[in-house]
């Protein structure tokens, strides 16, 4: 048996697409409080499945919390900013950026009444500042 938590898979979720917790439990054998168990086949099934899944963009309260977090790295970090070279190497990511899900820019200027807003992860352009954040899809360059 394969044993997961619920509390992990919360985590996970915020990576898939909708659905993923609602197949999981769908899937599992036995569910005893935070824990899930599924056969190895049921749990091969849902990996495959879900291997290359386009993540959904966060919404509402999963914004916030992203928001939160990506502060407090940043904050724990000591305020770590990109040099302007850097931050110029993001930006030409995000505006070469193409949605897998829908073969349209990612990237949308004129959102956020101009901070303009990713929609992978639903962050504004600050995101891009921060030396602790990473592009959901990863098509941001390595940083030295
Ligand atoms: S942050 Fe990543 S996914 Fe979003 S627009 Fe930029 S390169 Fe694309």
């Amino acid at each position: 048996m394969i044993r997961l938590t619920r509390s992990q898979l919360q985590i996970r979720a915020k990576d898939r697409p909708l659905g993923y917790l609602e197949d999981i439990l769908a899937a599992a054998s036995r569910i005893d409080g935070n824990e899930i168990f599924l056969t190895p086949e049921a749990h091969q099934a849902l990996v495959d499945k879900y291997r290359g899944a386009v993540p959904r963009e966060p919404r509402g309260f999963e914004l916030a919390q992203n928001f939160a977090g990506a502060m407090a790295r940043f904050v724990a970090a000591g305020v770590p900013v990109l040099t302007a070279e850097e931050y110029a190497a993001r930006e030409a990511a995000c505006r070469a950026c193409i949605h897998p899900r829908d073969g349209q820019p990612t990237w949308e200027e004129a959102a956020y009444f101009g901070l303009g807003k990713c929609r992978a992860c639903g962050c504004s352009r600050l995101k891009r500042w921060m030396r602790t954040e990473r592009c959901r899809l990863d098509r941001w360059p390595e940083l030295p």
